[in-house]
């Protein structure tokens, strides 16, 4: 139980006394925990919506840069995800952004953080990953990505292709805006280079 108290002194007839009010507050304090984590969390994936996961982000930005650690950072777009909904309906759709979020889930350390940006698009944080471990990484989510089904009527499966872009800290100006803004020109050009396939941020400037 969580109690509020309150208490103050008084005097009764010359003597004195503490009075004290003690209230149960363990409800409110669950309510007050449950509307914090709504408001971090994408209703239909269970994963960080992109305020939350951009706070996550600037944190360990701040903490890759105090300790001198890698960080990279992943954008996954899910390939040609209007023809989902427009071959199989909205519901279909749904479930197959629900099945990857899961299979992002799985593949991902503990330390790693996962968010829902928008649509059909996740944002992925990978602390202490250097380009080239944050590469195995993509290439198995890309890999565990194509994998996941969602099943149709009947006895037939419906799954999905992502297109992945990362970048690496680089530089100790590096903001989590430039960071993610390069890691989405690297999934472009994933999707320019056919999709279903896993770029690197070249060195270049931000516009
Ligand atoms: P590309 O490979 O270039 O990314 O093609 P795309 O079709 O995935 O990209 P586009 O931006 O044209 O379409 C994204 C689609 O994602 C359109 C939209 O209906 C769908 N979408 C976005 N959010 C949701 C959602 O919450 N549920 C469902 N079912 N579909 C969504
Ligand atoms: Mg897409
Ligand atoms: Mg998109």
């Amino acid at each position: 139980m969580i109690r509020a108290c309150t208490g103050r002194r008084t005097c009764i007839e010359e003597k004195p006394y503490l009075i004290g009010l003690g209230t149960d507050i363990s409800e409110r304090r669950l309510l007050e925990q449950e509307m914090v984590r709504q408001a971090r969390t994408d209703s239909l994936t269970g994963l960080a919506n992109r305020r939350h996961f951009m706070e996550l982000a600037k944190l360990e930005l701040a903490r890759a840069l105090r300790h001198k650690k890698q960080l990279s950072v992943l954008m996954l777009d899910l390939d040609d995800f209007k023809l989902v909904n427009d071959c199989h309906g909205h519901h279909i759709g749904d479930s197959l952004l629900r099945a990857v979020a899961d299979t992002i889930r799985k593949t991902l350390r503990e330390i790693d953080i996962a968010g829902r940006l928008g649509g059909e698009e996740f944002g992925i944080l990978l602390p202490e990953s250097d380009t080239r471990q944050s590469a195995e990484v993509a290439e198995r989510l890309r890999q565990e990505v194509a994998h996941t089904m969602v099943a149709l009527a009947g006895d037939q499966t419906l799954s999905v292709t992502a297109s992945i872009g990362i970048s690496t800290l680089s530089d100790e100006n590096a903001t989590i805006d430039k960071m993610l803004s390069l890691a989405d020109k690297a999934m472009y050009d994933a999707k320019h280079a056919g999709r279903n396939q896993v770029c690197l941020a070249q060195a270049r400037e931000i516009d």
